[in-house]
């Protein structure tokens, strides 16, 4: 396979496109909204309607898990007192996810492309003439 899981992981973690390793998921380096395609390379990022779903996922997976749950378990050991437990909770709540939006996007094509590889166009190319041209 032409390109491997572990450069799909650092690709993803570095906000790059997981077929040609360009920083092109983005127009700007503060934008917020992702391209329809790679233009390097034409890798089509805006999949199916609903599939950015597994993004919010994880956005509010890692919001709970490193920012939601330390405030709350602090607050349930009495080290926070109920007002700052919840306007941490709050401020958590809103600003985290914002600022964890543009990984979120990489991260779920990073996830979908380090569980199938074989759908890159770069290794797509790799296999055609071999038996596996079906997956
Ligand atoms: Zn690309």
């Amino acid at each position: 396979m032409k390109i491997t899981q572990g450069q799909i992981l650092a690709r993803g973690l570095t906000h790059r496109c997981p077929n040609c390793g360009g920083k092109t998921l983005f127009p700007s380096a503060s934008s917020l909204r992702l391209n329809s395609a790679c233009p390097r390379c034409g890798l089509k990022l805006e999949k199916d309607e609903g599939f950015f779903l597994g993004a919010m996922s994880l956005n509010y997976g890692v919001t709970l898990i490193f920012f939601l749950t330390p405030v709350a378990l602090l607050w349930y050991h009495g080290r926070l007192g109920d007002t700052a437990a919840i306007v941490l909770a709050l401020i958590a709540s809103l600003v985290v996810p914002l600022l964890l939006y543009r990984s979120s996007r990489s991260w779920q094509l990073m996830l979908y492309y380090f569980f199938l590889p074989q759908h890159l166009p770069a290794n797509r190319r790799e296999l055609s003439g071999h038996e596996d041209e079906n997956v």
